[in-house]
């Protein structure tokens, strides 16, 4: 079990999942990667009754930052989860409270049984409901353009469908702005280098 969580939350865009994969890797932690999790049950859920996909979910993922996998039903969906397609549906089964208590319970018994010494876990709703008592909570962003720049690199998802994903997304969970004790890191003007030194040194001033 890892006993020193570290919270990231944070819009489409800034850089959270790189950033995050990049900072447990230098510290030797595990990281989480919850919004697979919300793709794995879109791609699960597409041709079934909410009712039934709920019921028949069956979703792995690894914690390891140098062996990022998620497998649904057994299948192997790493790649399948980050089409246009998904990034489409998504927010749509986001709002569903079920889809939400599922998704939440599942990560905090991932965080419970992550073998790391840390965990780094990056969502949208992590540092306010999933694990609210993290060591470190932080929410990491930037400005709209860039998020847009920094996506259309290496995303198959349109700007516009970026935007109404964030938009729909924040009427379900607090993460564009920090709720009190949640340390605000800003990467508008930081490297991809720079950012990951920024989280990794928020997370030092917490360790022992
Ligand atoms: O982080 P990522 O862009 O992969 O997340 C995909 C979607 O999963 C988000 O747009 C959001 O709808 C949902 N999500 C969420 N809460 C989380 C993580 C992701 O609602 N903690």
């Amino acid at each position: 079990m890892s006993d020193f969580v570290v919270a990231v939350d944070g819009p489409a865009g800034s850089g959270k999942s790189s950033v995050c994969r990049e900072a447990a890797k230098r510290l030797g932690f595990g990281y989480l990667d919850t919004g697979a999790g919300y793709r794995a049950f879109t791609l699960h859920a597409k041709d079934l009754d909410l009712e039934k996909a709920l019921a028949t979910f069956d979703y792995q993922t690894s914690t390891d930052p140098e062996n990022f996998w998620v497998r649904l039903l057994g299948q192997d969906v790493t790649e399948s989860i980050r089409t246009q397609e998904v990034a489409e549906r998504v927010s749509l089964y986001a709002k569903e409270l079920g889809v939400r208590n599922l998704q939440r319970q599942d990560a905090r018994s991932r965080i419970l049984a992550c073998s790391f010494p840390g965990v780094i876990v990056e969502g949208r709703d992590i540092t306010s409901v999933v694990a609210p008592d993290a060591a470190v909570r932080v929410l990491l962003t930037a400005s709209e353009e860039v998020r847009l720049i920094r996506r259309s690199g290496d995303s198959t998802e349109t700007p516009s469908n970026q935007l109404a994903r964030d938009e729909s997304d924040s009427k379900v969970a607090e993460f564009l702005d920090p709720l009190p004790g949640v340390k605000l890191i800003d990467t508008t003007d930081l490297s991809f280098e720079q950012s990951v030194a920024a989280l990794v040194e928020e997370i030092d001033r917490f360790r022992g």
